[in-house]
């Protein structure tokens, strides 16, 4: 996927002219700065996800927003950008729709406590996960549960786009709380990727959001009918940059303070038993 080589309609680069650091591009000499002693640099990796968006959004939507993201940050910052995972967990969505690609819940867990480990083998000890996807915030607090406990060397966060800041956040759930395909979710591919937008299938795309008070859970097809939530007709460009600029924003100060953060405590010892090994599949 050429996805990160996409420019957003809103100018995200820093004043000083720093250029996105993406880990793959990099030779290794490139990359040796990151196990200096006290270096103290955060990693970003992209976390998507591959699944229809309804009938007007890219299948790869979540992963193109989750690497615009980490581009923005990284070239404000210089903070490398690891490779994205495109395919994640996507179990809400079910098979009905064509176009969604998932692993199970517990091998994106697994994934994710790989990143972190080969990333730290590589002296990045430091790692937050851009996730842009709901369906993946249950894997994400799996793994980084499992790494605070056996790797207190390591420092292993996650934030997701539509609660890192106080303004998107309300942006995001102003159509319904099932965040997906909606108005938020459709503005920010307006700016971030508007040549994959179907705009001539935005009029008729909205579906209300029919998780209000429900108790137990349900996959998409005992949801939708088209596989969105909530109203994409009122999606707009300016909403877009500003949820854009506003979660870059967020972001970028994560990882300004993440490159000096310690545990208030120092670190934790490392448990006096091992680690369950990874699950089985
Ligand atoms: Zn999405």
């Amino acid at each position: 996927m050429d996805a990160k080589r996409r420019v957003p309609s809103v100018d995200l680069r820093g004043d000083d002219g720093v250029s996105v650091r993406t880990w793959a591009d990099q030779a290794w000499p490139e990359l040796a700065d990151l196990a200096e002693r006290g270096s103290g640099e955060v990693g970003l990796v992209p976390v998507g996800a591959t699944e229809q968006h309804g009938p007007h959004l890219p299948t790869g939507t979540d992963t193109l927003v989750a690497v615009a993201l980490c581009d923005a940050v990284s070239a404000r910052t210089g903070a490398p950008v690891l490779p994205a995972i495109p395919v994640a967990c996507s179990y809400g969505h079910g098979t009905q729709l064509p176009g969604t690609l998932s692993l199970t819940p517990e091998l994106l867990a697994a994934v994710v406590r790989q990143y972190a480990e080969w990333a730290a083998a590589s002296g990045l000890t430091r790692v937050l996960f851009v996730n842009s996807h709901f369906g993946n915030t249950a894997s994400l607090a799996i793994a980084t549960d499992h790494l605070r406990l056996f790797r207190p060397d390591l420092q292993v966060g996650s934030v997701d786009w539509w609660t890192a800041d106080p303004v998107v956040a309300r942006e995001a759930v102003a159509d319904g709380d099932d965040v997906h395909a909606h108005r938020a979710e459709t503005s920010l591919m307006l700016a971030i990727a508007p040549e994959l937008v179907h705009l001539d299938r935005l009029a008729s795309a909205d579906d209300p959001d029919r998780t209000v008070d429900l108790v137990f859970r349900y996959t998409a097809p005992a949801l939708s009918t088209n596989g969105v939530t909530g109203r994409p007709s009122e999606a707009t460009v300016e909403l877009g940059e500003l949820v854009l600029t506003r979660t870059v924003d967020a972001i970028t100060a994560m990882v300004e303070r993440g490159r000096a953060e310690k545990p208030p405590l120092g670190p934790a010892p490392v448990p006096p038993f091992s680690p369950a090994p990874y699950p089985a599949h």
